[in-house]
């Protein structure tokens, strides 16, 4: 049994239809004792279709209504997945600033204002290049607007683009994911251990083993595991595995936050 979900979406999220309550249903059915919802709010994303957007005050009203309403059956941390964009730092300190979240995760879903599902960003570049660029906006990121508590999903960018292998060779882009990582201890951040990648068909989770085994040597102690479910039947997928890589990796706690404090639950698998 698995101790909680920290990536979930709802319908407040543009591109779910799960009603939250749902989601719920399914945790407490699951056994879970903790849920954070983590809905969608992406400043000035491209795709005009996918705004991202939700009103805060709706989102607490449903988020404190299920909290009573299954108190006695789950914990659920109100959280938010924040679109990581220089241009819009502004946006996001006074979005943080006047509302309150137990947790905040910090993603980049675009890069020179270019959305990464989108080919238009890979046009032109090398793998290498690509990639490279994508990790200088994370480390941007990490270094000027450190508002979360971890960086979502922060190697999925071998999750896009048309090259023939899109594998990730750790080694290539070391110099400058290990500056990452160091940022992020530095900065008291986790990283999240996102399971998606199973269901996008990479065979891995987000980051990889050796990402993780980094951030662990360097000194790193804070790690959620989410599975960025749209539907409430990804709640929870890949979790067993995800838990073993992180095992292997040495770590034997994933971490759990309230009003954005972290504490840490022994991983028993
Ligand atoms: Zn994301
Ligand atoms: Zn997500």
């Amino acid at each position: 049994m698995f101790f909680a979900d920290y990536h979930t979406h709802s319908n407040f999220s543009s591109d779910s239809q799960t009603p939250m309550e749902q989601n719920i249903q399914h945790a407490i059915k699951l056994g879970l004792k903790e849920i954070a919802v983590t809905d969608h709010i992406d400043f000035d994303y491209p795709d005009l279709d996918y705004p991202f957007m939700f009103d805060y005050a709706d989102y607490r009203k449903q988020v404190d209504y299920l909290k009573e309403k299954y108190s006695n059956q789950i914990k659920i941390i109100i959280g938010v997945e924040i679109g990581l964009q220089p241009h819009v730092y502004p946006l996001i300190l006074n979005l943080v600033k006047s509302n309150y979240y137990d947790f905040i995760i910090g993603s980049t879903h675009c890069v020179n204002k270019l959305d990464l599902c989108n080919d238009i960003f890979f046009d032109g570049k090398t793998k290498h290049d690509a990639y490279v660029n994508y990790f200088n906006d994370v480390l941007g990121n990490i270094k000027n607007c450190p508002v979360f508590n971890v960086y979502g999903h922060i190697d999925f960018i071998n999750r896009y683009g048309n090259y023939i292998d899109k594998t990730m060779n750790y080694e290539e882009f070391a110099f400058i994911t290990d500056e990452i990582l160091k940022a992020l201890i530095e900065k008291g951040k986790g990283i999240e251990i996102n399971t998606s990648g199973f269901r996008y068909g990479l065979g891995h989770t987000h980051p990889q083993l050796p990402l993780v085994k980094r951030y662990k040597q360097l000194g790193g102690e804070i790690i959620t595991v989410g599975s960025d479910a749209h539907v409430s039947s990804d709640i929870t997928r890949d979790f067993e595995t995800a838990y073993k890589m992180l095992k292997s990796a040495g770590f034997n706690f994933i971490t759990t936050f309230q009003n954005q404090k972290p504490s840490f639950v022994k991983i028993n698998i």
